[in-house]
């Protein structure tokens, strides 16, 4: 009987605590490695494990996948816009602006759609998903999935089939993943981040971060000047590692 309980305590624990998006940074990824070339001998085996609320960290199908979050900046976007023309398909590109930054910068997001990126959804207002109800967090994405199929219109492009999330700052919980669900978004997350704890690092120390990132890595970037120059720098020697072509 006291194991039934003590199980049923867990089950409820379960049940009420948040879903904290882990990890943030993984422990593989804060120690910035010594080498100075990509790389990919770092230990897969400390990748998170698939979880079964289908939350991606990695996307094995792909050398590495470059996503840029918020897209409030324009000088940034304006950067973005030129590495993509420089380097075409070469490299994927998912941008997760949140819903007012992309209103405010539809123009440029609908140059970055017709140059191969793909637009996703961050919140509409920035919003970490700690305190909040369900129906915020509804409205928060399908305000911004409306802002979306705008900016395709624009574009005149059509939107991709498979939708993803990225909630701010990695914070999510059971009814996120059930308005993800029913609504056909897969949440989406990363594994490598140019900014670990939130430092504020130099642009060869970014750019470090991103030719460092193991093979299948998500790499977070946010439309910050110094991210895309770090890019910049970085795509280079990606690119060369895995032997893609500029094209
Ligand atoms: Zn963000």
């Amino acid at each position: 009987m006291k194991k039934i309980l003590i199980s049923f305590f867990f089950v409820f624990l379960l049940m009420v605590q948040p879903v904290k998006a882990q990890p943030l940074v993984h422990l593989a990824f804060l120690i910035i490695p010594e080498t100075t070339t990509a790389t990919t001998n770092m230990n897969m085996n400390n990748t998170p494990p698939p979880s079964s609320s289908g939350v991606i960290f990695v996307d094995q199908s792909k050398p590495f996948t470059i996503t840029v979050d918020d897209g409030y900046s324009r000088p940034a976007l304006k950067k973005l816009i030129t590495l993509k023309k420089q380097y075409g398909a070469s490299f994927t590109c998912l941008l997760f602006p949140y819903g007012a930054a992309l209103k405010d910068n539809e123009d440029l997001f609908a140059q970055l759609i017709n140059l191969g990126c793909e637009v996703h959804n961050h919140t509409y207002h920035h919003i970490y998903f700690r305190n909040t109800t369900a129906e915020q967090q509804k409205e928060e994405i399908l305000s911004t999935d409306q802002a979306i199929e705008h900016v395709y219109k624009l574009a005149k492009q059509k939107r991709p089939n498979i939708k993803y999330f990225r909630p701010p700052g990695g914070f999510y919980d059971l009814n996120t993943i059930r308005i993800c669900k029913e609504n056909g978004y897969r949440i989406m997350l990363w594994n490598v981040i140019t900014e670990p704890n939130g430092k504020n690092l130099s642009v060869d120390e970014r750019a470090r971060y991103i030719y460092s990132a193991p093979k299948g890595s998500i790499i977070l970037l946010h439309s910050k000047e110094r991210d895309m120059d770090a890019l910049s720098k970085a795509l280079p020697v990606l690119l060369k590692h895995y032997g893609i072509p500029a094209h």
